[in-house]
């Protein structure tokens, strides 16, 4: 079967069965418009799906996706921004009061940071240069001594970066508001793709445990 064919089989399985199974839901969100309770900012990784991973219908979730799911600094220089446009639209345009930033397990950005943490200079690509988000890490928070395995110090990384766009995300002052007026709370989470687990931050000691 071609990558079409299968894209268009699942989507006469979605007409035949999700869709006619909930349609009058679908023709209520057509009619009314959409009002998400989460933002979700997950990696673009095909095996992370928040939709499948919190059981969500559509309308539930406003989904942002960025490599690595990396929010960088706010930087508001009138350039193309697709991340903060996303979560400008989602707080202040729909008011959702939730964001969840979800790391994942074998990230792919996170490994292409990895692999050129010791290097001088920067990566010019457009990959390279949106990782460097993560620059300035404390080579100690994810490899706390010489022997610390590469996939611990990957496992570690992910999760440091999940950390630092809770941090980029209270630079924007739209969230950093109505996160002061109680209006917004901000999630950390980690999933753990081949034990399909999700592994909540505690915001207070900076570690991730299972829900
Ligand atoms: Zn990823």
């Amino acid at each position: 079967m071609s990558s079409f064919d299968q894209l268009n089989q699942g989507y006469q399985n979605f007409r035949t069965g999700a869709y006619s199974q909930d349609a009058e839901a679908y023709r209520a969100l057509g009619e009314t418009g959409q009002a998400p309770h989460t933002i979700v900012i997950s990696c673009c990784d095909s095996r992370v799906n928040p939709t499948v991973i919190f059981d969500a219908a559509p309308g539930e979730l406003f989904i942002v996706r960025s490599v690595a799911n990396l929010v960088p600094p706010a930087d508001p220089d009138g350039h193309h921004h697709g991340t903060d446009a996303a979560l400008e639209f989602g707080v202040t345009g729909l008011n959702i009061p939730n964001i969840m930033v979800l790391g994942h397990a074998k990230c792919g950005g996170i490994s292409a940071f990895l692999g050129s943490f010791d290097e001088k200079e920067n990566d010019p690509s457009y990959v390279g240069s949106w990782v460097s988000i993560l620059d300035g890490v404390d080579k100690e928070s994810f490899c706390p001594d010489d022997d610390t395995p590469q996939d611990e110090q990957q496992r570690n990384l992910e999760q440091v970066a999940v950390k630092r766009s809770l941090e980029n995300l209270m630079s924007f002052d739209f969230v950093a508001e109505r996160v002061a007026a109680g209006t917004l709370t901000l999630h950390g989470a980690y999933f753990d793709i081949a034990k399909g687990e999700v592994h909540y931050l505690d915001q207070e000691t900076g570690k991730f445990a299972a829900l």
